[in-house]
């Protein structure tokens, strides 16, 4: 640290993002990526848009916003895009969280820093024994709340009716619905937006639609709180999503099909790989998401990580204590998983 940085942030702990190692190539289910490559469209039309990066991108991302319009049946003023999620995420510690936040326990890692870089004051809510999230503890909190669902990295996810009891007890806080991994199979709060003016709605490309490269996300919501979030977006970067994303995303919207079709494949080799799991006496919860999040009671977590790094297979293990014992396994295509399960099944042979 030199000596010139704001002691404001010198305690900060910034959040650590999963390995992308150069060394060799891996089976890598570690960062929740997907395995399939962009639509054939996105790519095609990035490598057209590439051809005009001497301007400036459309800050206002009219035809973005456009395509979102027609494919969802929102208006096209009821969201605003972003250079990845994680920057709306940003913004929503920035913009909504006055009176506080609160959030789960155990939930995705880059909330508590925003928390603690905007100087947010924090309730970490501890999840039920099962590792999912007791919706009741969320009803009349008098703080923003905000909750990815499905949840990570335990895969759990809660209804949307779940979420609209949250939504009604809470009408006077943003209640921000983090739904990453929701295109895998969980419930999605969209259609709740014209009823609950205090719902943000937060999506990503990078894992259903196969462009974490390019950060790509969206917020959709009230006119107001839409406009709130462009007040943010304009205060630090108008120009926040590159013209080659922007158009990647156009056609990433419209070919639908092809997003649908990976999403299956993937949700089916996830319930695979979560039954071939339990029965080599793994402990894993029902993940709705793009990944497995699994122990062993013969295996510590970090053995198992390491044990699989040394074979070429990358998951996610998390330092954190609590959840030591568990690894996070982005779910790929099934010749992958049969990889993933065969080093498995020969590490716990050899730790016997
Ligand atoms: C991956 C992820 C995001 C953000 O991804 P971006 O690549 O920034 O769009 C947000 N929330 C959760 C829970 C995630 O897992």
């Amino acid at each position: 640290m030199s000596r010139f940085f704001d002691p404001r942030y010198s305690g900060l702990a910034p959040y650590v993002p999963g390995e992308q190692p150069q060394d060799m190539v891996y089976i890598k289910l570690n960062t929740n990526e997907s395995p399939f490559p962009p639509s054939p469209r996105a790519v095609a039309a990035a490598a057209e848009a590439a051809g005009r990066l001497q301007l400036y991108s459309d800050p206002e991302a009219l035809a973005l916003r456009r395509e979102f319009a027609r494919i969802f049946g929102l208006e096209a003023d009821r969201v605003v895009f972003s250079n990845g999620s994680d920057e709306i995420l940003y913004w929503i510690f920035l913009a909504f969280c006055a009176d506080g936040a609160a959030f789960p326990a155990l939930s995705y890692g880059f909330y508590p820093v925003y928390g603690e870089f905007t100087g947010t004051p924090c309730t970490q809510i501890p999840l039920r024994e099962d590792y999912s999230v007791a919706p009741e503890d969320y009803y009349h909190l008098g703080k923003t709340v905000i909750l990815a669902n499905p949840n990570a990295p335990t895969g759990l996810a809660l209804s949307a009716a779940q979420i609209e009891e949250i939504l009604r007890t809470n009408p006077d806080n943003v209640v921000a619905v983090d739904e990453a991994y929701v295109d895998f199979g969980a419930e999605s709060c969209l259609p709740l937006i014209d009823r609950y003016d205090n719902l943000l709605v937060v999506q990503t490309f990078s894992k259903s639609r196969s462009m974490a490269g390019a950060r790509l996300g969206f917020a959709a919501g009230s006119r107001e709180l839409i406009e709130d979030l462009n007040r943010v977006k304009y205060s630090t970067n108008p120009y926040n999503v590159n013209s080659m994303t922007m158009a990647a995303g156009i056609a990433a919207l419209a070919d639908e099909e092809y997003t649908r079709k990976n999403c299956r494949i993937i949700a089916e080799n996830r319930d695979y790989t979560i039954a071939q799991l339990r029965a080599m006496g793994f402990f894993v919860t029902d993940s709705l998401a793009n990944f497995v999040f699994a122990r062993h009671p013969a295996v510590s977590g970090r053995t198992l990580y390491e044990k699989l790094r040394e074979r070429g297979v990358l998951v996610r293990h998390f330092s954190r204590e609590d959840i030591g014992d568990f690894n996070r396994i982005t779910v790929g295509t099934r010749e992958q998983m049969d990889i993933l399960l065969e080093k498995t099944r020969e590490i716990l042979e050899e730790t016997k």
